[in-house]
């Protein structure tokens, strides 16, 4: 992070603002809707600074900068047209350990004023630190047709009733739970159809109800990595919970997107290292929930394919704690999508099977005869440290040598890896690349359809399976 972003309060701190042309008043407008005492030196002024001085809103100096001007400022603005001004307040400001702005000068920036989303008491400061400043001029734009008007109205309100709820709400998470419910109320409504008294009647209403403290699991599926493959429904879900109980599938960017003061358990690691055993994942489950926290159990892909879902929800009933299952986009879609493989296709594919390329616990094998068969396609989940048994046995059943296949590593992540070449060299293409966890198996026709329908991440090298092995990072 090159800059922190901080509100800072203004109000009657004194600013030095040096310029008292156009650029200059921009920037004092800003300053003077936040409160601050302004004091501008410059030879000359645009008429707004006349007219501001005569209001009380700003002390004008007639003449050049020097640096004793500096004496008790909080702020210092360089707004002049002539660099070598600008440069000599730079100097003399930062000297002084004094935070300046030099304005279109960001190199020459102790702080920056962002653009800002005003729906006061909320605000968004946007910048991209003179990088992009159109990306961030549209991500402005485009945040401000998503945030309602009526934002303002209803943090106003909320903040009226905060002292009040917490004289009648004792404990941190009680209240989180009972403003959960007020923003998902008809108080929004109301507000939004500007009725602000109906709404302060029902914000009242629903403070003198009961407040029930009933925990939730939510078994929600992060998919393979790439958090814009998130539901919309998961992400809400991450901003509600009290606690995130995830394992290493799930992606640090992903985790980012976890509401900020919720409590993260971490109960998975990669394969071989430490990892929580399942009896105790269930109880952490239940015990978290039983004490009336809202739970998030965040899994990597789909919470129901090969992720265990279904079983830590069986360890909930006997207790009858609440819960939601939340789909994701299992790995077997995501890294295909991603790699440009079509898991079926007309002339090449009928059918996919999703396996586990892990040991059963009773040891039995799966049906490598069905897997045989031609024109169908095998992704094959955790099969890594199978892949020479896996390609041993699909080709003693008699699937071809020549069998394309891909080994996808970290699929939809920037660091995604792809590897192909053939059945026949499947264990050696693991072996001699070193493909590290996660990473699918997918074998079938299909695959040969990336050389043409690949497009993220880098372009693959031609790759003539059953003659080259390619390597398409
Ligand atoms: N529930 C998950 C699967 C969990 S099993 C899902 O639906 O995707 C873990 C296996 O999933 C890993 O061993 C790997 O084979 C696969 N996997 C998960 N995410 C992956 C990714 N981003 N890239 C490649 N393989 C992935």
């Amino acid at each position: 992070m090159q800059y922190l972003p901080l509100f800072v309060k203004l109000t009657d701190k004194p600013v030095l603002i040096v310029g008292g042309g156009s650029v200059a008043l921009r920037k004092a407008g800003t300053l003077l809707s936040a409160g601050a005492k302004l004091t501008v030196v410059a030879p000359e002024f645009a008429a707004e600074f006349v007219q501001w001085q005569q209001q009380g809103q700003a002390e004008l100096i007639n003449g050049y900068f020097s640096p004793d001007l500096l004496d008790g400022k909080l702020l210092v603005i360089a707004a002049t047209d002539n660099d070598d001004v600008n440069a000599a307040v730079y100097e003399a400001a930062t000297a002084r350990n004094m935070l300046v702005n030099t304005v279109d000068d960001q190199p020459k920036c102790g702080f920056i004023f962002p653009s800002i989303i005003d729906r006061s008491p909320i605000l968004i400061a946007i910048s991209s630190f003179g990088t992009a400043p159109v990306l961030a001029r549209r991500l402005r734009e485009k945040l401000e047709t998503l945030l309602p008007q009526h934002l303002g109205p209803l943090a106003e309100l909320v903040g009226r009733f905060r002292s009040k709820v917490k004289a009648k709400i004792s404990g941190f998470a009680a209240r989180r739970q009972f403003w959960e419910k007020v923003f998902d109320s008809d108080v929004v409504r109301d507000v939004q159809a500007n009725q602000l008294p109906q709404a302060e009647q029902r914000l009242l209403q629903l403070l003198d109800q009961p407040q029930q403290q009933a925990g939730e699991v939510y078994v929600v599926g992060a998919g393979p990595g790439d958090p814009e493959l998130l539901t919309l429904k998961a992400l809400q879900l991450m901003q509600q919970a009290d606690v995130v109980v995830y394992d290493y599938l799930v992606s640090p960017q992903i985790m980012e997107l976890v509401r900020r003061d919720a409590e993260r358990i971490c109960v998975g690691k990669k394969a071989g290292d430490h990892s929580v055993p399942q009896q105790d994942t269930n109880q952490l489950l239940i015990d978290l929930a039983l004490a009336g926290k809202k739970v998030c159990r965040l899994k990597g892909g789909d919470p129901f394919i090969f992720g265990r879902g279904g079983e830590e929800i069986q360890a909930l009933l006997p207790y009858n704690i609440a819960f939601q299952v939340v789909p994701g986009v299992t790995a077997a879609a995501g890294c295909a999508a991603y790699a440009g493989i079509p898991l079926t296709h007309r002339d090449h594919a009928q059918s996919v099977q999703f396996v586990t390329g892990h040991c059963r616990p009773d040891g039995s094998e799966p049906d490598w005869h069905s897997m045989s068969k031609a024109r169908q396609t095998l992704v094959i989940y955790m099969g890594l440290i199978k892949a020479g048994h896996i390609q041993q046995q699909l080709l003693a059943a008699g699937r071809s040598g020549d069998t394309p296949v891909a080994i996808i590593e970290n699929g939809t992540r920037p660091e995604q890896r792809i590897v192909s070449g053939t059945l026949q060299q499947l264990a050696d293409l693991v072996a001699q690349h070193q493909v590290s966890s996660p990473a699918l198996l997918v074998i079938g026709e299909v695959v040969a359809l990336q050389q043409d329908l690949h497009w993220f991440g880098q372009k693959p090298q031609a790759a003539v399976f059953g003659q080259t092995l390619t390597r398409m990072a």
